[in-house]
């Protein structure tokens, strides 16, 4: 089936702002929550494709690589949502305003403990990294379970107490209109308990802020402005719950000679006139395999891209490599010496084609000025 336009699912314009995309987001989230459609195979591949639509279209430079290739040009950035908690994990914590926090007390009341916030990273890699992979340790500051009360948050031999707002559950009821809403308490913010006697430590948080070195392997073929998910490598969740995800986002240098589109790599290969007319062989770097030779055909015109299969970069989701495109182009010598130049002009003389006249002297051009022979004043006059 073909994939529908992002734009389409979330019924906008291609000039929609990011906040109209983020509007139109949030009332699809709304209408086809799993929790407000049960069972409903439809509902839910609606509110996954909503999802995916807002990924892309919420991130500027996926934003613009869709709207300039289409879904092609998204390839493989696309997270694949499996259900709605898939959903939540990537979306319910990644926005400050919290789309679902506060509307469905996301990850609460659906068995456990809450898990903890996403948090994000930005690598920057070089192309040649990004080309053969590359494993990088980060500094990342995040939340570490206080060792002296082991996360509690309370004094030693004190215990946490049932909140009094809600009476443990960490939620409060309200009405809204038809619909009856829990939202998360706001005296215990939805932790059910309230610490009299809090740690010292930690002061009653249960953990502290720290600088962890976490080391991320970055696949080959990773592109710029790719994001990997590092399970369970954000915040630790509320009460003993799982932590949440690392999302890395990958900054790629650009490269001197190389450029890249998706999986092929363009490099421009300088041949001179006489190359392109009798054609040659010529060698042309590549980003993994070192040199390789080209032929470049008879009769090539500047311009010509010839491809060398498989000589690109590795796919990230499939198997086998890009091609590395050589685009021929021509080296026109600023200088050239005295023989070069008879054996140009005896060629455009053949080709019957009009060259500047040879370069005089200063000193000859004074010369023909002041004492004009009447060869030289016809010359002048175009005889
Ligand atoms: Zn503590
Ligand atoms: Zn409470």
């Amino acid at each position: 089936m073909a994939k529908r336009d992002y734009y389409e699912i979330l019924g906008l314009e291609k000039n929609a702002s990011d906040d109209e995309i983020k509007k139109a987001y949030r009332k699809l989230a709304l209408k086809y929550h799993p929790d407000r459609n049960p069972d409903d195979k439809d509902a839910e591949t609606k509110f996954k494709e909503a999802a995916e639509a807002y990924e892309i279209l919420s991130d500027r430079e996926k934003r613009a690589r869709y709207d300039q290739y289409g879904h092609a040009g998204v390839e493989g950035m696309v997270h694949q949502y499996r259900s709605a908690e898939d959903v939540f994990s990537a979306f319910g914590d990644l926005f400050g305003d919290s789309i679902f926090g506060d509307i469905f007390g996301f990850g609460r009341g659906r068995g456990g403990p809450a898990r903890g916030a996403s948090l994000r990273c930005k690598i920057r890699i070089t192309f040649d990294e990004a080309a053969r992979g590359v494993k990088k340790t980060i500094d990342l500051k995040r939340s570490e379970i206080c060792e002296t009360c082991s996360g509690s948050g309370c004094k030693e031999g004190s215990k946490p107490q049932k909140c009094a707002t809600c009476g443990g559950n960490g939620q409060v009821i309200q009405q809204a209109g038809f619909f009856q809403m829990r939202t998360t308490c706001p005296h215990c913010h939805g932790k059910g308990t309230q610490i009299k006697d809090p740690c010292g430590d930690c002061f009653g948080q249960g953990r502290k802020p720290k600088v962890k070195e976490i080391e991320i392997t970055v696949p080959a073929g990773v592109d710029d402005g790719m994001t990997l998910r590092l399970t369970g490598q954000g915040e630790p969740g509320e009460g003993g719950g799982p932590r949440g995800d690392l999302h890395c986002i990958i900054e790629v240098e650009p490269h001197p000679i190389f450029e890249r589109h998706e999986a092929d790599v363009y490099v421009a290969v300088p041949v001179s006139y006489s190359q392109l007319v009798l054609g040659a062989e010529v060698e042309v770097p590549t980003v993994l395999d070192g040199k390789e030779n080209l032929k470049v055909p008879r009769g090539a015109a500047p311009g010509l891209q010839i491809k060398i299969r498989g000589k690109g970069l590795p796919r990230l989701n499939y198997r086998g490599r890009g091609d590395l495109i050589c685009e021929l182009q021509l080296d026109v010598p600023k200088k050239v010496s005295t023989e070069q130049e008879s054996l140009l002009r005896e060629l455009a003389e053949m080709e019957q084609k009009e060259v500047s006249p040879r370069r005089k002297s200063w000193l000859d051009a004074i010369k023909d000025y002041f004492t004009p022979t009447i060869a030289g004043i016809a010359a002048f006059f175009g005889f």
